[in-house]
């Protein structure tokens, strides 16, 4: 949500999100007639202030996607709907594509400069590119089961989803809300070596969904069913030419803790602005290649840990502690490559709440006020860089000269880049000066008065400027082009600091 906000679709999706407001958490039971042990309640908070200005939002894919597709639309994306890519070349040039419209079979040829296959877990694009996912396995096979009930009288609650373990069965099952008030879906295990779907019929998911509900006297519309797998499996690499795997085409998982959309939005995040700069030619094409060394090792640390809270969940014990929490997994990511001076090391979640601005690590959150408006400051950060200064100080000429520094690279690279100065209390209106509501930025950026951070367009550091670094100028030119590898330099390892 950090993220929607930032590029003004927050409030959009919220609003898709409004038929699960009164969603009450994930349960688990041995049939939903019986007691309920909370797994995560409503007590627990939507919005974490400290760490972010975004708010949880429990919502759909069905309708945040076209919340998406018009925002795509008026950027300048063009939509082909029913259309099908049927081959794809990629070469050190370009990639050359065809589509065929699914309705009429006409094909058509389209050329790029580069191409992201955000095509689902068995990724065509993956697949013809010969890119492997070693130890990829599926490990259950689950059978959705979606129907109709009224089930205001049983339910005192609404969860977002139940776990159903009945030990004395054996009968197991995911039990499912939809955006639909009367609308459910039951997941249950199957064995495709001995059934398909259609040995699924209307009797059998009726018994089901009767077993689930722990009563057989409900009305129950059965709409349909629908077989799906629960897999693990990680690209051997995100790139081959200009091709980059994103989303579950990149990684797949179970659907544990709801990393999956979420870390393909991610991926989107990172690569986006590292394709606009380089075709808008403020940045060298090895710049494309920390994509990979970014993302690749989080996926790679994330498939087990969710595979082991998902066998957990499935076998009804207590979910694993030992390892980062949620807060870790989504806001604690740590990149190591060139795109960043001076990383902090090779650890790829922070096991605490980040506190002070380091290399590699998502900016810490602060809540500002600009112009009287209240804002986080990953709502400052979208599609430019950003500069951040402390005051000055006794010489308060040391906040100016770094926003004025930020003047060269604007002109001299064509790159956006915006510079602002954190002040500690309303000052004059200057147009740079952004007040710290709860005076965090000393604590959560250690720069003192008249240190920098460097901050990405997806919102992580990319280098800190310690107090008493000599010509700010200088010094913010030199760290640029080494993260934007405008020198053309060739992949190598992190930056070093100018
Ligand atoms: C039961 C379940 C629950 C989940 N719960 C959560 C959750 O709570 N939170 C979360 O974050 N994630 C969740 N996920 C995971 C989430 O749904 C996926 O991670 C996400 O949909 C991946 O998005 P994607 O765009 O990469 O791929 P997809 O959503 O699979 O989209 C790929 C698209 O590419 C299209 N395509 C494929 N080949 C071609 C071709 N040749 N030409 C044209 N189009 C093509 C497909 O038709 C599809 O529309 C869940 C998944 C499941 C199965």
């Amino acid at each position: 949500m950090e993220i929607y906000r930032s590029i003004g679709l927050a409030e959009a999706i919220t609003a898709a999100g409004k038929p699960f407001e009164g969603e009450a958490g994930v349960a688990r039971c041995v049939s939903l007639a019986d007691e309920w042990e909370w797994l995560y309640s409503d007590a627990a908070p939507r919005g974490m202030p400290e760490v972010t200005a975004g708010e949880a939002c429990m919502t759909d894919q069905n309708a945040v996607e076209p919340i998406l597709l018009a925002a795509g639309r008026d950027h300048g994306a063009r939509y082909l709907p029913n259309t099908e890519l049927v081959s794809v070349e990629s070469t050190a040039d370009g990639v050359l594509a065809q589509v065929a419209d699914r309705a009429t079979g006409a094909r058509t040829e389209i050329g790029a400069d580069y191409l992201i296959a955000a095509d689902g877990h068995r990724s065509p694009i993956r697949e013809r590119l010969g890119i492997g996912r070693p130890g990829a396995h599926t490990f259950m096979h689950t059978m959705n089961i979606v129907f109709t009930a009224e089930l205001a009288d049983l339910l005192p609650k609404r969860a977002l989803f139940w776990l159903i373990n009945d030990p004395a069965t054996g009968f197991g099952a995911g039990f499912v809300s939809t955006a639909q008030a009367d609308r459910w879906q039951l997941s249950v295990r199957y064995d495709p070596e001995i059934e398909t779907e259609r040995d699924f019929d209307e009797a059998r998911c009726r018994k089901l969904v009767g077993t689930a509900l722990g009563r057989a006297d409900i009305a129950v519309e059965i709409e349909g069913v629908a077989a799906w797998e629960q897999g693990v499996g990680v690209a051997e690499t995100y790139r081959r030419e200009r091709v980059f795997l994103a989303g579950d085409s990149a990684h797949v998982w179970p659907p544990a803790q709801g990393m999956g959309a979420n870390t393909g939005v991610q991926d989107a995040h990172n690569l986006a602005w590292k394709l606009a700069a380089v075709v808008n030619g403020w940045a060298g094409p090895a710049l494309l290649d920390t994509y990979q060394d970014e993302r690749l090792p989080i996926a790679k640390a994330l498939a087990p840990l969710i595979v082991r809270n998902q066998q957990a969940r499935l076998s009804g014990g207590a979910e694993p502690t030992d390892g980062p929490d949620s807060e870790a997994l989504i806001f604690g990511q740590h990149y190591w490559s060139s795109a960043v001076i001076e990383p902090a090391g090779r650890q790829v979640f922070a096991t605490n709440r980040e506190t002070v601005a380091t290399p590699g690590a998502r900016a810490p959150h602060l809540w500002l006020r600009r112009n009287d408006r209240r804002l986080g400051l990953h709502d400052l950060i979208s599609d430019a860089f950003v500069l951040l200064t402390g005051a000055g100080g006794a010489a308060e000429s040391a906040g100016t000269a770094w926003c004025a520094a930020a003047t060269e690279p604007r002109t001299e690279l064509a790159m956006p880049l915006h510079a602002y100065r954190i002040v500690e209390k309303a000052g004059d209106g200057r147009p740079e000066d952004l007040l710290d509501l709860d005076g965090q930025w000393p604590a959560r950026y250690g720069l003192g008065a008249d240190g920098a951070v460097l901050i990405r367009p997806d919102g992580y550091v990319a280098a800190r400027f310690e107090p008493g670094t000599g010509n700010p100028a200088d010094a913010l030119r030199a760290a640029l082009r080494r993260i934007l590898r405008a020198d053309g330099a060739s992949s190598g390892g992190p930056g070093r600091c100018p």
